[in-house]
């Protein structure tokens, strides 16, 4: 499965930045996926909570920022969100197209608890 080995990715990102046995402290993990990207948000959330079951990442939340499709036409320069299946210009209709966003698939944060929280 495609989001399997993503999940498992996100997880060697993770153990890479995260010192050993603080692994239980990562509280969230930010992943920005694009809407060109392929990935199933809730196929990915599933396999990273399968995976890392039973380790000390099991609490992990895997937060999922969506990035939409956005898009430069290089025929009058518009800057414009747009839906997959529609694939031009909204401005001018043209078909020469920057993609600008919407391939992401990167993690871009890792939340450890604040241990402030946790006083008396
Ligand atoms: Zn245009």
């Amino acid at each position: 499965m495609h989001e399997l080995s993503i999940a498992q990715n996100i997880l060697d990102i993770v153990r890479e930045k995260i010192p050993q046995g603080e692994e239980a402290l990562v509280r969230a993990v930010r992943i920005k996926i694009g809407a060109m990207a392929g990935v199933v948000p809730d196929s990915l959330a599933f396999c990273f909570s399968a995976i890392t079951h039973g380790t000390p990442l099991e609490r992990t939340a895997l937060e999922i920022i969506n990035v939409p499709l956005t898009v430069h036409c290089k025929m009058c320069g518009a800057e414009s969100s747009i839906e997959q299946t529609l694939f031009f210009c909204p401005s001018c209709g043209g078909f020469e197209l920057d993609v600008l966003t919407g391939r992401e698939m990167q993690v871009s944060e890792i939340e450890l608890d604040d241990e402030e929280e946790n006083r008396p």
